[in-house]
């Protein structure tokens, strides 16, 4: 359900995914349009706004940035059930990231129930991974997950991805 703030409905998103995969960029390239070629370190969690509209309604996004290390997971976890949609992200480029997919949904599937829209995220898709990015498709496909291949870098799927959850945030609200 989404909460109210300043008249408008909030809606609010969930990155996931392990340190350095690109969840801050993902943000920075959806609110602002940016992308910054360094790290820029997360603390614990925060977020940023937007006010957008849908089929001529108004409402808040807010997207929430978490830093995805062990010491950060137990503030995190505090965040998964007042989300109105959660997106894990690997990058393409890293297997163990990918591996770890499958660690984050276990983790938030023990948190929210499962009508919280969820999508997958390969991320970084500019720089060359075929075999990455396919078996993140193969996972996706067999858990029913939607599926991205992002590139925050050259804006690959930014708009598909975060509109694709703001939608089914409100069809489900
Ligand atoms: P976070 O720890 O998950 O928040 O990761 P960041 O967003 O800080 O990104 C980690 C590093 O990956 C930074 O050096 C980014 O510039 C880089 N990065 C993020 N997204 C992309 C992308 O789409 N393409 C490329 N080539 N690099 C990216
Ligand atoms: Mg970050």
């Amino acid at each position: 359900s989404l909460s109210e703030c300043c008249d408008y409905p909030i809606i609010k998103i969930l990155i996931l995914g392990d340190h350095a995969v690109g969840k801050t960029s993902l943000m920075l390239r959806f609110i602002n349009d940016h992308f910054s070629e360094n790290h820029l370190n997360t603390l614990g969690i925060d977020f940023k706004a937007k006010n957008i509209k849908h089929k001529e309604h108004d409402f808040q996004l807010q997207i929430w940035d978490s830093a995805g290390q062990e010491r950060f997971k137990n503030i995190t976890r505090t965040y998964y059930r007042r989300s109105s949609a959660i997106i894990i992200a690997f990058d393409s480029t890293s297997v163990k990231s990918f591996e770890n997919v499958q660690n984050w949904i276990a983790d938030i599937s023990t948190e929210v129930d499962n009508k919280v829209p969820l999508a997958i995220a390969a991320t970084k898709c500019d720089i060359e991974c075929p075999e990455n990015v396919i078996k993140g498709k193969n996972l996706a496909k067999e858990i029913r997950l939607k599926y991205f291949k992002t590139s925050s870098k050259i804006d690959k799927n930014i708009q598909e991805l975060f509109w694709y959850l703001i939608r089914e945030s409100i069809r489900l609200k």
